[in-house]
């Protein structure tokens, strides 16, 4: 299988303004045909450094992707760079200047001088059509290694890609079938999950495995890559039939579901409503179930209770609780959620309340509370980072424990 490479063109992408994005979809749509991303570069408008990265390239590997640089001003350099590495000259061709043209004047405009630069092709291209914008893309096929040159704008860049690039590139790649899997995990560190599935992967080189960690939740992608869809299938499935025992009941989505999606499908599943109360957290937990399309099949409404007054005041936490322990403690993250639960008449409720930073000597530290229509408990938990982690990691770690008393739990 070939071996592909990145080339981002345009000065602003060296700024701290502007990042190259284009380059992470591309990679995505490369790997899912089973096309390795082994290098990406980010090159200003300049012609030489441009010329130089081109060849380096091409020396290196079979598929050369090419993004920005295809506009109509002097700094726009891809077709120039291109063809001075090739060898080639560059081809004016009025097929595409007519188009040019008629793309500005269905806009009620004039196309201006410059824009013919858009028309020149360097020789023995294949055009690809920009259905999107001005410049049309380029497709080259250069003893044996292919270069496509694609607009920057990200809009444009898919739409030609898709059209244009991945019919041509069924044509050139060999036929092989890619079988991925997708487990979503909370409530192991990373280095901790890989030491425990390591043993199985690495002994499957031919599966691509992947561990990321994501807003305090670990993703593992598993990707086999074979010649034809009944291996692939048995491959990954062999791996993962592997690797899921030993993660468990972490595991919370084999299909891409968020977890605050897994539990809302616990809860209508069940037939069972929730409520929040949230101190540190003011309003996330709440604002991630709402996120999900029809939450309002389960939440009921939550409560926002930053102060001790409104803890006792909306929740009826008592004072005296709240002054013996502080409102960072687990008889606290306990009332709160009874509090929430008696007063929404939910069959569920979440609390949290911690000490999100940044300043403090207890930074991190956070209490969960759960109450059930079978009691309630709370759980104190350190978790790392600044605040906007901390904060973050408290809801994961909220919604997972409502996930394990859900999953233990019958329905109604
Ligand atoms: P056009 O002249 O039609 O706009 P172009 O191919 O010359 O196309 P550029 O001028 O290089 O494209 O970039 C146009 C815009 O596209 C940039 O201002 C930027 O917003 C976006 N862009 C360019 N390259 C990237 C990239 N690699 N990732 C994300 N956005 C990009």
């Amino acid at each position: 299988m070939p071996d592909a490479e990145i080339i981002a063109i345009g000065s602003e992408l060296l700024t701290p303004q502007r990042l190259d994005t284009n380059s992470l979809y591309l990679t995505d749509q490369l790997n899912a045909l089973g096309v390795e991303v082994v290098r990406k570069t980010v090159v200003g408008d300049e012609r030489e450094r441009l010329t130089d990265s081109i060849l380096g390239a091409m020396a290196r590997s079979q598929i050369v992707v090419l993004t920005g640089g295809l506009g109509p001003t002097e700094d726009d350099l891809t077709r120039d760079a291109v063809a001075s590495a090739l060898g080639r000259t560059l081809v004016f061709d009025q097929q595409i200047c007519d188009q040019i043209e008629a793309r500005f004047r269905s806009f009620g405009r004039k196309m201006s001088e410059i824009n013919r630069r858009q028309a020149y092709l360097v020789s023995g291209a294949e055009v690809l059509v920009n259905d999107r914008g001005t410049a049309p893309g380029q497709w080259i096929d250069h003893s044996g290694v292919v270069l496509m040159l694609l607009p920057g704008p990200p809009n444009e860049l898919k739409a030609m890609f898709e059209h244009q690039c991945l019919p041509r590139l069924g044509k050139v790649l060999p036929a092989q079938a890619i079988r991925t899997r997708h487990l979503r995990c909370v409530g192991i560190p990373e280095s901790d999950l890989d030491q425990l599935i390591s043993p199985v992967y690495k002994q499957y080189p031919s599966v691509a495995t992947t561990i990321l960690a994501v807003s305090g939740e670990i993703h593992v992608h598993l990707r086999a890559r074979c010649p034809n869809a009944n291996d692939a299938e048995a491959l990954v499935a062999e791996v993962a039939g592997r690797i899921e025992p030993l993660i468990g009941d972490r595991i919370y989505s084999r299909n891409g579901d968020s977890l605050e999606k897994v539990i809302g499908d616990l809860l209508r599943s069940r037939h069972a409503t929730l409520s929040v109360a949230e101190s540190a957290t003011g309003g996330l937990l709440g604002g991630r179930i709402t996120a999900v399309p029809s939450a309002s099949d389960y939440f009921v409404g939550g409560f926002v209770t930053y102060s001790d007054e409104m803890k006792t005041k909306l929740l009826g936490v008592p004072a005296e609780m709240i002054a013996g322990h502080t409102a960072v403690s687990e008889p606290v993250a306990q009332a709160m959620a009874e509090g929430a639960r008696a007063r929404t008449g939910a069959d569920y409720a979440l609390s949290i309340t911690g000490y999100a930073g940044p300043d403090g000597e207890k930074i991190g530290l956070m209490f969960i509370g759960l109450a059930t229509p079978d009691g309630s408990e709370a759980r104190r938990v350190q978790l790392p980072g600044d605040r906007e982690r901390v904060r973050m990691f408290s809801t994961n770690t909220a919604l997972d424990l409502l996930r394990r008393k859900l999953l233990a739990a019958p329905g109604k």
